[in-house]
């Protein structure tokens, strides 16, 4: 999954609408050419216009290319490609002087129809991605939890790779709610999900489990490793003031447990072994990261 928060999901539909919006104003300004007999702009005409315009630029890009090769990205390179193609055709015909068949305009509005159309369902495949977010923090939220943890769990199982999952619980959060107010509270939540995307490694992925509570997944990682990447992170977030009201901060600390997964074992086991892990992080002070002992 290469989506990682709500961020980027509405980062890329805004993209799409732009997109969309260009095109519309591409298509105005065609009919408009054609209709008054004046001369199209070059890239009506332009063989290789189609790898120039504004949307070719976004849709080649690495970021966008990253974002959708998991969906459906050839498909859409090629209706824009034969969009632009059918609109040289026609235009060169239009500019010469030939009397353009009624099939070629045909041609040209279908594959216009067929491009926007495929925009279209992109923007709705990209929205529907959402509901995988927790509204929040961003993060992904527990329904979008178990399809990726059962994929570590096969990698695991397959290629014999290590990872861990660490399940983590903000310390004493309902003395922040009850001192300051619940809004504050969210943006303390909000504030915290941050701060562990930002430092996470890319291919970690981390879950908003419950209210306080965060689920870590640590590919290729072994419990000493993945105990040493979190204590740091513990660390670090302790130290780092948050910022509530106007120039008032506070800090938080969190407990951790963590487990390894294992083939034999469940993810499901693995997740329990994980939180049995930090209740004894809890009973022993909080503050600190108990690795699960079976
Ligand atoms: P402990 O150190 O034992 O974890 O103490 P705690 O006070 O954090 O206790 P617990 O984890 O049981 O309490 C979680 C609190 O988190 C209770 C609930 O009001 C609060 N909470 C849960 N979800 C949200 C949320 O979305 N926003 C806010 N502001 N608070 C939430
Ligand atoms: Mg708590
Ligand atoms: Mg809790």
């Amino acid at each position: 999954m290469k989506f990682t928060n709500a961020g980027e999901i509405d980062q890329i539909i805004l993209r799409i609408e732009q997109g969309l919006a260009e095109h519309a104003q591409w298509i105005k300004l065609w009919h408009s050419k054609a209709i008054c007999h004046l001369p199209f702009p070059e890239d009506y005409l332009d063989d290789k216009g189609y790898l120039d315009c504004d949307f070719s630029e976004w849709f080649n890009s690495q970021q966008a290319s990253e974002w959708l090769h998991q969906l459906d990205y050839d498909a859409i390179s090629a209706a824009h490609k034969t969009m632009h193609k059918e609109a040289v055709i026609l235009s060169s015909k239009l500019m010469s002087e030939e009397v353009a068949d009624e099939q070629d305009y045909y041609r040209f509005m279908n594959a216009e129809w067929n491009f926007s159309h495929q925009l279209l369902t992109l923007k709705d495949k990209v929205s529907r991605l959402q509901i995988s977010f927790d509204p929040l923090t961003g993060i992904f939220n527990r329904q979008a939890m178990m399809p990726i943890l059962l994929q570590e769990h096969a990698y695991v199982t397959r290629d014999k790779k290590a990872c861990c999952l660490a399940m983590a619980d903000l310390d004493h959060f309902k003395k922040v709610n009850d001192t300051y107010g619940h809004p504050t509270g969210d943006v303390v939540l909000k504030s915290v999900a941050d701060f562990f995307r930002n430092n996470l490694r890319p291919y970690d992925a981390l879950f908003r489990y419950g209210g306080e509570e965060f689920l870590f997944c640590l590919p290729n990682t072994d419990v000493k490793s993945g105990s040493k990447l979190l204590n740091r992170l513990r660390v670090d977030l302790k130290k780092r003031p948050i910022k509530i009201k106007g120039d008032e901060v506070l800090s938080v600390s969190i407990s951790m447990g963590i487990c390894q997964m294992n083939s034999d074992d469940p993810v499901d086991e693995t997740i329990d072994n994980a939180d049995a892990a930090l209740y004894v992080a809890k009973k022993a002070g909080r503050n600190r990261i108990s690795e699960y002992q079976p």
